[in-house]
């Protein structure tokens, strides 16, 4: 066993680091006041090979494997503690990959070189009105075979990356049920364009935090797609999700650390500095204890975490692990790293006293992006509970 990271990944996470405290980190308050990622954040990001950097390189993707996607999530979390960029970087990170993998070589050649220069989006839907935690049960949207295309009508709501897909272009990698006698094994995964399409609608919801990327739901009535439109093979839809949930969850749980990280750094500085009863905050006891814990709380989620990483890569690399292995280390890490970052933001803002309840410091912004993950963002925490427990105990006493 080695903790130690290699030169490749010392120059990548230093690479990322530079670039990302010099463009993003003072930018971060004017991100979530006008609710927007500047162009040209979005072009740099581009040219370091950060947006779908797990994509194949024959499509302008960077190939990177999974601790090398994690080290630059969490150098992306450290830079934007509302965690607007970081999410931007993990959906396509995790879902660009799934169609990298999985999409028709025409769908891929028409947007992967896009998505990867930042012309072009890909985000995932899969949540409806009805059916969140239990897609599988109440999902209602429907793809049917017309000749050779096909027929799409259903609604998916919260989802994230609406006005970027909306404007930009790109796909929606979309779940819908393709034979509804099937259970889970009747979905199918199609990429939807959003931009300038007649039969979808969409809206947008007003979030608490995490500004700098929307988040909304779509309405589809009869939206045609040719067959390349599919996403691997008719009916295995629910397993490319499951396998891109996982990969998204591990991403999740470094950028979560990576933005405590950066709270857990500037509370140091004010403890070091700011007097109280004649002494430094950092002398007393009741702060001492409190930095001890959350920095032992983020560096175990954080082994947590780049040990998912490592069974992905295990994964993918050597064939030497399974799917089964990754849902569950990447479930342990989300169900860990947003809690633990809470914590630590919320203890952050009591060290700065009244200063930790204005927006003249950034950790607010922190703990409303960070919320995000814990309420639901790819998979509620009970969820993961499940997950966890489903590999301790089988898949027969799974609740539903
Ligand atoms: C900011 C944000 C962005 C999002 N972006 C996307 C996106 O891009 N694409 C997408 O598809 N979805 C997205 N989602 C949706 C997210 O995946 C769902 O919110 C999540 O799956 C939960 O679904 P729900 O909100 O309908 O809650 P529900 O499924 O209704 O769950 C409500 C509560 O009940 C609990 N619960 C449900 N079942 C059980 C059970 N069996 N045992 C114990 N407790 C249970 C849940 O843990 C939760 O606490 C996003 C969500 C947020 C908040």
């Amino acid at each position: 066993m080695d903790f130690s990271w290699t030169d490749e990944q010392e120059i990548w996470r230093k690479t990322v680091r530079d670039f990302a405290q010099k463009n993003i980190t003072p930018r971060v308050r004017e991100i979530d006041t006008n609710k927007k990622i500047p162009d040209e954040i979005i072009k740099g990001m581009a040219k370091l090979g950060l947006l779908a950097p797990t994509a194949s390189q024959d499509y302008g993707g960077a190939g990177v494997d999974w601790t090398m996607a994690c080290i630059a999530a969490e150098e992306l979390g450290r830079a934007d503690i509302s965690l607007a960029i970081p999410v931007l970087y993990l959906v396509e990170a995790s879902w660009g990959f799934i169609f990298s993998q999985y999409g028709s070589k025409e769908l891929r050649e028409k947007y992967l070189p896009k998505i990867t220069s930042g012309e072009a989006f890909c985000g995932i839907a899969v949540t409806e009105p009805e059916g969140g935690s239990d897609i599988v049960g109440a999902g209602k949207t429907k793809g049917v075979k017309k000749g050779k295309n096909w027929i799409l009508n259903g609604e998916k709501i919260f989802i994230s990356g609406i006005t970027e897909s909306t404007k930009w272009g790109g796909i929606h990698l979309t779940l819908a049920r393709t034979d509804p006698s099937a259970g889970h094994k009747g979905f199918s995964f199609f990429g939807v364009p959003l931009k300038d399409n007649k039969q979808i609608k969409t809206s947008l919801f007003e979030d608490m935090g995490r500004m700098g990327i929307s988040t909304g739901g779509f309405v589809m009535e009869n939206v045609e797609l040719s067959e390349q439109n599919l996403i691997g093979e008719q009916n295995r839809g629910f397993y490319y999700a499951m396998e891109g949930f996982s990969a998204a969850r591990v991403l999740i749980g470094a950028t979560c650390v990576g933005a405590a990280e950066a709270a857990l750094e500037l509370g140091k500085e004010h403890i070091k500095t700011r007097k109280a009863f004649g002494k430094l905050l950092g002398s007393f006891e009741g702060i001492q204890f409190p930095l001890a814990e959350h920095y032992c709380n983020l560096e175990s989620v954080k082994l947590l975490n780049y040990r998912a990483a490592w069974t992905m890569d295990k994964m993918y690399k050597e064939k030497k692990a399974s799917h089964y292995d990754v849902a569950l280390a990447a479930a342990m890490s989300k169900l860990r790293a947003p809690i633990y970052a809470f914590g630590v933001f919320n203890e952050v803002a009591d060290w700065f006293g009244a200063l930790g309840y204005t927006k003249e410091f950034p950790v607010e912004m922190g703990i409303r992006g960070v919320r995000s993950y814990s309420i639901g963002a790819e998979g509620t925490m009970n969820i993961m509970r499940i997950i966890i427990a489903r590999e301790l105990l089988g898949k027969e006493f799974l609740p539903y």
